[in-house]
Order: structure tokens, then C-alpha cells, then sequence
């Protein structure tokens, strides 16, 4: 969220820990201000059909040399998490 503020939830955190990320999501993240508190909330960027799955892309910020990578099947898929084409490999298309 911000250099000193990251949202882990990897041991406890809402229903939202669940969204997976999407080259092409339908949601977007956008940050708050509640009070003194900043929050993040996640709001569709389109149209969002009966049992689709909501994605949004998470922008990751890697803090080792290893990438996590995505298989989100887009035609857009970067193939990570963090937006940037991983150096030598092709974006993938499946769709
Ligand atoms: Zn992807």
C-alpha cells in the first residue's frame, strides 16, 4: 500500500485474501482514506456476470530474485504477477 504499509494475508485476512490476479481483471484496487486509517478497497472495473470469477491484477512487488508466475490464461497475461514481462519469456496466450 504504501513503502512502510503491505497487506499480507497470508495467515488471516477477509474474504478479498481469496481474489485471484488476472492480467485482465474485472476489479481494480483503489486506497482509501477511513478516518486515520488507510484501506484498500476493491471495486468492478466491468461488468461482472453471474458466477465469473472477480480478479484484480495485484501489481506484486517481488522482494527476491524469484517471480512468482501467472497462468492466468489472458491474451495480455505478462506471466507474473507484477505487470512486466518476465525478460525472455513470450507472454502467453491460451484464450
Ligand atoms: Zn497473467
Amino acid at each position: 500500500m504504501t513503502h512502510e504499509l503491505v497487506i499480507d494475508a497470508s495467515l488471516m485476512g477477509s474474504m478479498a485474501r481469496f481474489i485471484n490476479h488476472s492480467c485482465d481483471p474485472n476489479c481494480v484496487t483503489e486506497k482509501w482514506n477511513v478516518g486515520s486509517e488507510l484501506r484498500m478497497g476493491i471495486f468492478a472495473a466491468k461488468k461482472i456476470l453471474k458466477g465469473e470469477e472477480v480478479t484484480y491484477n495485484y501489481q506484486f512487488q517481488s522482494f527476491g530474485e524469484i517471480k512468482e508466475r501467472c497462468m492466468c490464461g489472458s491474451k495480455n497475461c505478462t506471466g507474473n504477477f507484477d505487470g512486466v514481462a518476465l525478460e525472455g519469456q513470450p507472454v502467453t496466450s491460451t484464450a
